[in-house]
């Protein structure tokens, strides 16, 4: 459906858990989250109701996301689930892809039709200390597995933060220069764990084309401006959401672990969907879709994001 400012709403990014096997230092604190109880956390019932509803409302696209949605019992079975709602005509996932290559092939089999797989650097030691307790080797592994099971399209997730992995860019680039995989490159975003940290962490998706002068712009999909370079396998994609604010084009809708409905990744406004069903829910969806605001406000060391909740609760 079309928001108030005439914007389509087709996506959905539903995070199915806040916990996750890693602690990336942007993202959650060191000690991770408080333990839920099961009951906070909305049943593969609810959420496949949820996912069907939005369907009605022009939903054709969902991501399954987390905490690591991988760390959700049974997550496979909730993507079959969701793949089989009638009117949605893709499901794909965001993962860091470490607990991945034993289930990747069933996720193709349940109707996953696509992966993000988060890596923000190609060092083991860097790796461990960005995600305190991830290994690189479990990261890449699930990504051959990806392959393996007849997964395309896939893409790799990178956040480049300054002082920290930026001197890896061209590095990261050169993966989609051998594979035909699309690198992106997410600009960091103040908010939660990061929301204080000093402004040169926070680095434009440009330093990217400084670093790799000869990549040449092919367009935009979606929220990434995409490149290539002759002789590349893959693309680069630039995703400028704190340089380049994108959200005139924005497309989605995003629901949190305890099932609360964002119609702005950084705004704090919220429309709670637990307990709800039939029209009751399909009413708040279309509420939460009408409340988007116009854009985010955000400017790292000036202003964080509005939304009091980490990365983790929300999924991206
Ligand atoms: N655990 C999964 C993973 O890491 O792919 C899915 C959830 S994670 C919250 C989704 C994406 O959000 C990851 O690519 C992560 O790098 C990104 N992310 C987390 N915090 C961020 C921040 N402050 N700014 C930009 N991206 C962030
Ligand atoms: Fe976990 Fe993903 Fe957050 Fe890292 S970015 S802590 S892998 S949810």
């Amino acid at each position: 459906m079309l928001d108030t400012l005439g914007r389509n709403i087709s996506y959905l990014r539903l995070s199915v858990t806040d916990k996750c096997n890693c602690r990336c230092t942007y993202c959650m604190p060191p000690a991770g989250v408080p333990t839920r109880s099961h009951r906070d956390l909305l049943s593969f019932e609810e959420l496949t109701d949820i996912v069907r509803a939005a369907a009605t409302l022009g939903v054709r696209k969902v991501r399954v996301t987390g905490g690591e949605p991988l760390a959700r019992r049974g997550v496979v079975d909730l993507v079959g689930m969701l793949s089989g709602v009638p009117g949605i005509e893709e499901v794909d996932m965001t993962t860091n892809a470490t607990m991945l290559a034993p289930v990747a092939a069933d996720l193709r089999a349940a109707g996953l039709t696509r992966l993000n797989v988060s890596l923000d650097t190609l060092r083991p030691d860097r790796y461990r200390a960005i995600t305190r307790t991830g290994e690189l080797a479990d990261a890449l592994a699930g990504l051959a597995a990806a392959r393996e099971a007849g997964f395309e399209s896939t893409k790799i997730n990178c956040v480049l933060m300054g002082g920290v992995n930026d001197d890896e860019a061209a590095e990261l680039v050169d993966i989609a220069r051998r594979e035909p995989i699309e690198v992106r490159f997410i600009e960091l975003m103040p908010m939660g764990e990061c929301a204080s940290w000093p402004r040169e962490r926070f680095v434009s998706g440009d330093v990217v084309l400084e670093r790799v002068p000869e990549l040449v712009p092919l367009g935009s999909s979606g929220v990434a401006e995409l490149y290539s370079a002759p002789g590349f396998a893959g693309r680069v994609g630039l995703i400028r959401a704190v340089s380049h604010r994108f959200c005139s084009g924005c497309d989605r809708i995003r629901v949190t672990a305890d099932g609360r409905l964002k119609p702005c990744l950084h705004s704090a406004a919220e429309v709670s969907l637990r307990g709800l069903a039939g029209e009751a829910l399909t009413d708040a969806i279309r509420a939460g879709i009408e409340a988007k605001p116009a854009h985010h406000n955000l400017a790292p060391g000036v202003r964080p994001s509005d939304t009091p909740r980490d990365m983790n609760e929300i999924g991206g």
